[in-house]
């Protein structure tokens, strides 16, 4: 097979919510995208963009098929397990493959002689926060084997980063939300544990109500703060950590947040006026391991990717995610 394109991407679980918006986003901007994934939590209708191929991190024969049939110039790594809770019941499924496999991956790239990585991270590699917003030199104390494994791959790429000349950026994720503005994809986890998707099935009628976890929290009105990003801008800043390292830019590590932060009562009020349906909420228990407030500064992204949120309003987070979430009812 000839390839005329200089860029081909491949993108290690784009099936997933993330992962195949970013699909989206680099083919509007003339890449070329392979989609590797194994479908256990990613959806198949979810690849509407590049080329598929169905393999396992797992299986390291099935990465270097991938190396080996197309010339991949840079990988985008989203293939993680995700639930903080589960982490803690079965932190072996979280090393095993959010750690090894990942290790497995980077292999395969240096094998190939592949040596651009966007990896997603998270804030939960921070921990609980001693100090908000969480900028990137705030301490990395992560509570659960999920934190715990995110922040073994950032360290794993900072000693590879010196050893081979892997050039890196790690992106550490705040609250993903929304979906893709003309409804092609959208938020879909099985099960759902995420608020804005729980409230939106509340809302029509998939549930009967919205748990808030935890209402005596030390925050303006009892309950926990989160730092919603729109998965579109979320979206772009990976293109824009793309295009930094094919510029040659150093390895680096970037919070990916909005630097706003809202309640769970807030979040519910307004998911109340834009869908106009009441959504009955009941007080409940905290969550274990929910840290009170989680907004973190996006100084740093801005400064050096250039990077510029443009749904940074949660009216049009919940709004293009309620869009979405009508059309796969009606579809
Ligand atoms: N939350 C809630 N009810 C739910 C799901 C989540 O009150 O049914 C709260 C949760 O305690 C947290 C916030 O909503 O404070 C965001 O939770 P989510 O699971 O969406 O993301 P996380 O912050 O855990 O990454």
């Amino acid at each position: 097979m000839n390839y005329i394109l200089t860029y081909m991407i491949l993108i290690v679980g784009g099936a997933g919510y993330i992962g195949a918006h970013i699909n989206k986003q680099l083919n509007i901007n003339g890449y070329e995208t392979i989609v590797f994934d194994n479908l256990s939590y990613g959806h198949e209708d979810f690849i509407k963009w590049g080329t598929f191929e169905c393999g396992d991190l797992g299986n390291i024969n099935d990465i270097r098929s991938v190396f080996k049939k197309y010339p991949v110039t840079a990988v985008m790594h989203f293939a993680a397990f995700t639930y903080v809770g589960e982490s803690v019941e079965d932190p072996q499924k979280y090393y095993r493959n959010n750690v090894c496999n990942t290790i497995n991956l980077l292999q395969v790239m240096l094998e190939f002689d592949v040596k651009k990585l966007v990896f997603s991270s998270t804030c939960a590699t921070y921990g609980d926060p001693v100090e908000i917003p969480i900028t990137e030199q705030h301490p990395q104390n992560p509570i659960s084997p999920y934190g715990r494994g995110k922040l073994m791959v950032e360290n794993i790429l900072s000693d590879y980063s010196r050893a081979y000349n892997l050039h890196y950026v790690s992106l550490r994720y705040f609250n993903a939300a929304g979906a893709d503005p003309n409804s092609e994809i959208g938020e879909l986890h099985d099960p759902e544990t995420h608020l804005i998707p729980l409230i939106l099935d509340a809302a029509s009628g998939k549930r009967q109500s919205i748990k808030i976890f935890g209402t005596d929290y030390n925050t303006p009105d009892g309950t926990c703060i989160r730092d919603y990003i729109h998965v579109t801008d979320l979206a772009d800043a990976h293109l824009k950590a793309l295009q930094y390292l094919e510029n040659g830019g150093k390895s680096d590590y970037f919070n990916l947040g909005n630097g706003n932060g809202f309640s769970v009562r807030e979040v519910i009020e307004k998911s109340r006026e834009i869908t106009r349906k009441e959504i009955k909420a009941v007080e409940d228990k905290r969550r274990p391991g929910d840290p009170p407030v989680l907004v973190g500064s996006s100084d740093k992204i801005r400064k050096i990717l250039r990077w510029e949120p443009k749904y940074d309003d949660l009216s049009l987070i919940i709004q293009t995610a309620w869009k979405w979430h009508e059309k796969r009812e009606t579809d």
